[in-house]
């Protein structure tokens, strides 16, 4: 597969993003990670934050076996404690026809939180089909598939620590596990 972003810009990038969140935030913020996809990109981001952080989890489904968004999410696994009158900071790998992160910003709005605000690695605004607004942007990159850095297609791929473009041909090309 070929290389999209390497490592090494990968890590530059990443460790710039967090000055910009905890100066927003400098009496600290509450990150809600989006598994599992952003979980090495909230991994490598908290160990530079310099304001308090406190941290849930929520899983959700959007694309089920097939590598398009269906539109319809799932919430998979719900956070652990509430939002009200917190700081919250959405954690997001990535941002494509941005349908999941509508609809995730929709639900979690609800809960009352002080503010609201988004921050992914990757968004390709090209494939928007929803004016969402994403807050902290680590790359913008063109209509690709990628994966690496927490990403998969099928489950695979989340360990490399670049991101890597996937194609048809390549996707054939690999056994199923
Ligand atoms: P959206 O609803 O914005 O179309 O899709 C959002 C979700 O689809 C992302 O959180 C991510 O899990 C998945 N996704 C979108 N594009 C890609 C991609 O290029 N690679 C991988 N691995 N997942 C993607």
């Amino acid at each position: 597969m070929q290389i999209l972003i390497a490592e090494d810009t990968l890590r530059q990038r990443v460790a710039a993003l967090p000055q910009e969140i905890s100066s927003d935030h400098p009496n600290g913020v509450h990150l809600v990670c989006v598994l599992k996809g952003a979980f090495v990109f909230l991994a490598d981001l908290i160990r530079t934050m310099t304001c308090e952080v406190t941290l849930d989890f929520m899983a959700v489904s959007s694309y089920g076996p097939s590598t398009r968004s269906s539109g319809q999410v799932r919430v998979l696994k719900d956070l652990d404690s509430g939002l009200e009158g917190r700081p919250v900071v959405i954690v997001e790998d990535i941002v494509d026809t941005g349908l999941t992160l509508a609809y995730l910003q929709e639900i979690l709005r609800a809960r009352g939180p002080r503010s609201l605000k988004t921050a992914c690695l990757v968004s390709k605004p090209s494939r928007r089909q929803t004016n969402v607004a994403v807050d902290y942007v680590g790359f913008t990159i063109d209509d690709l598939f990628v994966v690496g850095y927490g990403l998969d297609s099928g489950e695979r791929h989340r360990n490399l620590p670049h991101l890597a473009i996937v194609t048809d041909s390549s996707r054939a090309a690999s056994p199923t596990p």
